[in-house]
């Protein structure tokens, strides 16, 4: 059963589908039917569902002290700040707590302008970096912006992979390049090895700001903690969210002290920013996602790839970040998959995306993709 949904403001796709609980790598509905959740909520619930780490860090927080006023100290929070930058390229670094991907690069943004004293970005074709004002500024998708270019800062916009087309859009006002070092929403797109270590070196060449949005890559999702690690990248500014606190809502900006040292109190904050319950869920997350997990993320993923492939269509990614291009009939498929009792989620116009649990047990992936390989095969057999 589908809830009634005319209480809320009709703003998302309706799947046609309800969940009461999460267990492990499966959502269920009211009904106890269980579903195998290969989207994990757009790449957020990233230990799975009722993960006992992140149940009992959550429990004894929310018990103690959930939120507190970033202008008073907190130990949680301090310590999810120093546990987060011994895991990101940013020597030197401090956090900037948000509550959601597109508030931590609206911060990162406005970091950008503050430290260079320039209004200007540039940003990639299929780029995405969120829907509030400053973000939706520099993601690229027409449908999101339609109306509201008054109301939108100055952008300009360069071919992804291409460094020779950033170098051109840069400009006298550029502040900042943002860039995904894999295009997610656009449909899992993988620049060509050493770009973004080529982006960084041009924007140290041309004295602008690389703010790298690993909002989706990051946290694991690929492999490495970021790709900006794998690449020997060192951002000016890095922005994190999605599975960061494992299901509660937050955003991070790591700031560089090169920028750090021109911003000042009260240029960015919020209610929520920094609050302990997404501290401690951010502990429980790094506590979880060691090395060690990263090494299965990395042949987890390249198995379930070889998985795919077996459906004879393109397939794409890095780690538990993965699109498989399947044309026209990809809404079809994704509600074919569904009837299966298996959920993934749309990316660009003709890919299915796969963010499954990091945490995800093989054979459930083996079993997804095999699911997945036989829906593919009735819809070709089925096409006239
Ligand atoms: N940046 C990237 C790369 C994303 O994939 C997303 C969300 O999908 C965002 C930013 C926006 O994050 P949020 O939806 O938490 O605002």
């Amino acid at each position: 059963m589908t809830e009634a949904r005319r209480p809320l403001l009709d703003l998302y796709p309706n799947r046609g589908l309800a969940f009461v609980r999460g267990e492990g790598s499966h959502l269920i509905t009211r009904d106890g039917d269980r579903y195998l959740d290969l989207m994990t909520n757009y790449g957020v619930s990233i230990l799975g569902h009722g993960h006992p780490a992140l149940v009992s860090a959550l429990s004894r927080q929310l018990e103690a002290l959930p939120t507190l006023h970033s202008s008073f100290g907190n130990d949680v929070r301090l310590r999810a700040a120093v546990a987060l930058l011994a895991r990101v390229p940013v020597p030197g670094g401090s956090v900037c707590w948000t509550n959601s991907g597109a508030e931590a690069n609206e911060a990162a943004l406005k970091f950008a302008a503050t430290a260079t004293g320039r209004t200007g970005f540039v940003a990639c074709a299929g780029g995405y970096h969120g829907k509030t004002l400053g973000a939706l500024s520099v993601t690229h998708a027409a449908k999101y912006r339609t109306g509201l270019a008054g109301l939108l800062t100055n952008c300009r916009w360069a071919a992804f992979g291409s460094v020779a087309s950033i170098d051109a859009a840069i400009g006298d006002d550029t502040a900042a390049v943002i860039i995904e070092p894999i295009q997610g929403e656009s449909g899992v797109i993988v620049p060509p090895d050493g770009f973004l270590r080529d982006v960084a070196d041009l924007c140290g060449r041309r004295g602008v700001l690389l703010i790298v949005d690993e909002i989706q890559t990051g946290v694991g999702r690929t492999g490495s903690f970021t790709v900006c690690e794998r690449e020997g990248v060192t951002p000016d500014l890095l922005c994190l969210g999605k599975g960061l606190a494992g299901g509660v809502p937050v955003g991070a900006t790591i700031v560089g002290p090169g920028v750090a040292e021109y911003l000042f109190r009260g240029l960015h904050t919020s209610t929520f920013g920094g609050n302990p319950l997404a501290a401690a869920g951010v502990l429980a997350v790094l506590s979880v996602v060691t090395p060690d997990l990263l090494a299965t993320v990395e042949d987890r993923g390249r198995r379930f790839r070889e998985q795919l492939a077996v459906a004879g269509l393109p397939v794409r990614g890095r780690g538990l970040m993965v699109g498989v291009q399947v044309g026209p009939g990809r809404d079809s498929l994704l509600k074919a998959l569904q009837k299966d009792r298996v959920l993934a989620i749309p990316a660009a116009e003709d890919v299915v995306r796969f963010l499954p649990p990091l945490v995800i047990d093989g054979h459930d992936l083996e079993a997804g993709a095999g699911r997945f390989v036989e829906a593919a095969a009735r819809q070709a057999n089925a096409a006239p």
